[in-house]
């Protein structure tokens, strides 16, 4: 039998006994919390399905380990077995420096076409956080990832793409005017599309639907990017009534019924909504929303948003629950099944081998893999096991400073603690 994840016709995944799963460890301090997450990761299936489940860990180069074994950053071969396999997982990967590939995390997104970047944010308790109420933090953020401003199309100042830039929005627009020092401006263009907001908000609704959690929440800069951001909100909950009709209440449904009636109509058809066990459709701006999770992050479940206010949004949200050590995510296509769960933290050169580094950002994402692939009691002792090594105090440096009377764990001793637990 093949030990191939496939997707089927219905869309949903095909998942064997034995899946083969590649992993890329990672440069800089991937090696040591790889290491971890692989054994916590084949310790937790082991002891779930007692032998009847297991990966079949394929190894893929990328990175730092790539160039020095083949003169290559990110080697075709890697590639193709992403794309085979459909599922994987990867530590950090240094950026090459003034190389062709700007970002090799860009690049596997892009090549895949991994349009949802899926970041879960919660608390564990006893995790150190900024905030007063980090209990309060529990969303899914959904950032699009294959366009906006990361599309690199950019145009240095004084280039001759540039000055042709400039040339044809002064003759053919008449935008001239709009631009402050033509000499020395640089230019960056955002494309967003139609087609590529409503997968990811699709994306979004689904989840909230099958998870059952209140509030999808569309999060943009609409105000001033009327045609991008605008669009992104308006697509968003023109798709919301059409896809999912009864499933869902939108605030532009609140907003049709308050022009018609008036407010109190439209407060009265919100709360019936919210008492049969609608999802709420909402939109906030972007800056505000910046602001409300820090006063008000309990009114946020899922959060729809562009690549972006998608990445500051994200580190903002990471810092509230702890940090990017324990911050997990994903880069999904939901429609080939493609699926790359990653580390969101870099590879902190300086603490390479140094097996002192968390490694529970690579566990969560593996965590977020074994849902994915459907081995959801595999994943539930992990985060029990996680959670109760943090009640204990019993952590890596970053949590130990920040913790009173809490004792150091080295990378592995951490890996350790949870597979004691786990047994
Ligand atoms: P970084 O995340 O590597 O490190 C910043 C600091 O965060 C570290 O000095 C360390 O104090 C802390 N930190 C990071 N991971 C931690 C962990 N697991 N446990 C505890 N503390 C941790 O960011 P950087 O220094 O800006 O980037 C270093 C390299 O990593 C660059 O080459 C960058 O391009 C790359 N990078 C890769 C990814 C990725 O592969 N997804 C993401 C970000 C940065």
């Amino acid at each position: 039998m093949s030990n191939k994840i496939t997707m089927g016709a219905d869309g949903r995944l095909n998942v064997p006994n034995s899946p083969t799963i590649p992993f890329i460890e990672g440069d800089g301090i991937g090696p040591d919390v790889w290491k971890a997450t692989k054994a916590v990761l084949d310790d937790a299936v082991e002891t779930v399905y007692k032998g009847e489940r297991k990966i079949d860990w394929i190894e893929m180069l990328a990175g730092e380990k790539a160039f020095n074994a083949t003169g290559e950053w990110l080697p075709a071969k890697t590639l193709e077995l992403a794309k085979e396999y459909l599922v994987s997982i990867k530590g950090p990967l240094t950026t090459p420096v003034g190389g062709g590939i700007r970002s090799l995390n860009v690049a596997l997104r892009q090549e895949l076409d991994l349009y949802v970047c899926l970041r879960p944010v919660q608390w564990f308790h006893g995790v150190p956080s900024p905030v007063r109420h980090p209990e309060h933090v529990n969303m899914v953020i959904f950032r699009e990832n294959t366009e906006d401003i990361y599309a690199g199309i950019e145009a240095q100042e004084g280039s001759e793409k540039a000055k042709k830039l400039l040339q044809f929005l002064q003759d053919e627009w008449g935008e001239g005017g709009k631009i402050r020092f033509p000499e020395t401006t640089s230019f960056g263009i955002k494309p967003v599309s139609k087609d590529g907001s409503e997968r990811l908000i699709r994306a979004a609704l689904q989840y909230a639907v099958e998870k059952k959690l209140p509030t999808v929440s569309i999060v943009h800069k609409g105000n001033i990017m009327k045609f991008t951001e605008g669009s992104f909100k308006n697509w968003g909950y023109e798709l919301a009534e059409r896809e999912f009709g009864e499933k869902v209440f939108t605030w532009a449904q609140w907003e049709k019924i308050k022009a018609a009636q008036n407010e109190d109509a439209a407060n009265q058809a919100l709360k019936q909504a919210q008492a049969t066990g609608k999802i709420l459709v909402n939109d906030v701006i972007a800056d505000n929303f910046l602001q409300q999770i820090l006063l008000a992050p309990q009114d946020f479940s899922v959060v729809a948003t562009l690549n972006l206010n998608g990445d500051y949004i994200s580190d903002a949200l990471a810092a509230a629950v702890g940090g990017i050590g324990i911050a997990p995510g994903a880069n999904i296509n939901y429609k080939t099944g493609h699926a790359v769960f990653e580390a969101t933290h870099g590879t902190a050169p300086r603490f390479a081998n140094t097996n002192t580094m968390n490694p529970s950002s690579l566990i969560l994402s593996g965590v977020m893999m074994l849902e994915y692939i459907g081995w959801t009691e595999a994943a539930e002792v992990i985060l029990k096991a996680l959670k109760e090594a943090i009640m204990r105090k019993r952590v890596t440096i970053d949590f130990y400073k920040l913790m009173n009377d809490a004792t150091l764990l080295k990378t592995s001793e951490f890996a350790e603690e949870l597979t004691k637990s786990i047994k």
